[in-house]
């Protein structure tokens, strides 16, 4: 499906990112992967080569996506190594915990910003700078949202959620924005997919984290389609609205993969 493509992909070290850097590139793309953990950045490297994905379709920026130094190298890097961009995947995010532990209304101010610059600053500042190339290659861009975003209340996680559905608004703006120039824009809302998501946004251990997911996956009451989705799961439904073939007619959308959860 990706013969000839170029994507970047955001938070690619890890969980829902690195399952779509190598589904994408297992299918044909050339791909920028990037993360701040060198270490976890070579593991997805591995992943990807070991899928047989050949080593000069791979471009790796170790670094933080809310900087900008980051953000233009993942574009200048991208170019350079592989002359386009027709993908861009905005999936870097988390929920930033509370110094203090707080939850809801009192969460502090710092950690509103700090949400904030991850989860909405970084995909707006990334489609400001791939904006020129996904018009010249009429790309395709893939928001990472949550069902945190609402409507049901988040209070202990307020700003990530706040956050998300700020994310969706701005998908949906993008979309009417930037179709004059045949780039298309759309989002995938998981709901709990089993990755190192949890340790952060949560402030567990792994051992925790998969106690968490184990649970979760046991109560159909939590999720009726009766299993914790894994990040292939999410990453394919990412491949659809990537691929212009599948899903060309579908512009500003926020596809909902989350087992029912949301739906009781
Ligand atoms: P993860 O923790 O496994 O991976 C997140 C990736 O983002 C990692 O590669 C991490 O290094 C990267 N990242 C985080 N902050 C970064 C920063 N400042 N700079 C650069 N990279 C950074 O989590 P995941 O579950 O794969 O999360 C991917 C996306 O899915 C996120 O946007 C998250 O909000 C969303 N999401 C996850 C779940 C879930 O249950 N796992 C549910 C809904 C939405």
């Amino acid at each position: 499906r990706f013969s000839d493509k170029v994507a970047i992909i955001t938070g690619s070290s890890n969980g829902i990112g690195q399952a779509t850097a190598v589904l994408l590139a297992s299918e044909g793309a050339k791909v920028t992967i990037t993360g701040r953990n060198s270490d976890r950045l070579e593991e997805t490297k591995k992943l990807l080569l070991n899928a047989h994905v050949p080593e000069n379709h791979i471009n790796v920026v170790i670094g933080d996506i809310t900087q900008d130094t980051v953000q233009e190298t993942l574009i200048k890097t991208t170019l350079d190594k592989f002359g386009k961009i027709d993908i861009l995947i905005n999936n870097a995010g988390a929920g930033i915990p509370d110094p203090q532990g707080k939850t809801g209304v009192n969460q502090s101010i710092d950690t509103y910003h700090k949400t904030f610059e991850l989860n909405v600053q970084s995909v707006l500042e990334m489609t400001q700078k791939a904006r020129p190339h996904l018009a010249k290659s009429q790309g395709e861009i893939v928001n990472i949202s949550s069902i945190g975003a609402g409507p049901a209340a988040q209070v202990a996680n307020p700003y990530y959620s706040i956050a998300k559905a700020a994310l969706d608004q701005y998908t949906r703006t993008a979309a009417i924005d930037l179709v004059a120039e045949n780039i298309r824009v759309n989002s995938v809302s998981p709901g709990a997919v089993a990755t190192g998501f949890s340790n952060v946004s949560r402030g567990l251990n792994e051992e925790k984290s998969k106690k968490l997911y184990d649970y979760l996956a046991s109560q159909k009451e939590c999720i009726p389609r009766g299993f914790c989705a894994g990040p292939e799961d999410i990453a394919k439904v990412i491949a659809f609205l990537a691929d212009r073939n599948a899903s060309n007619y579908i512009i500003g959308q926020t596809i909902v993969a989350d087992g029912g959860t949301s739906l009781i």
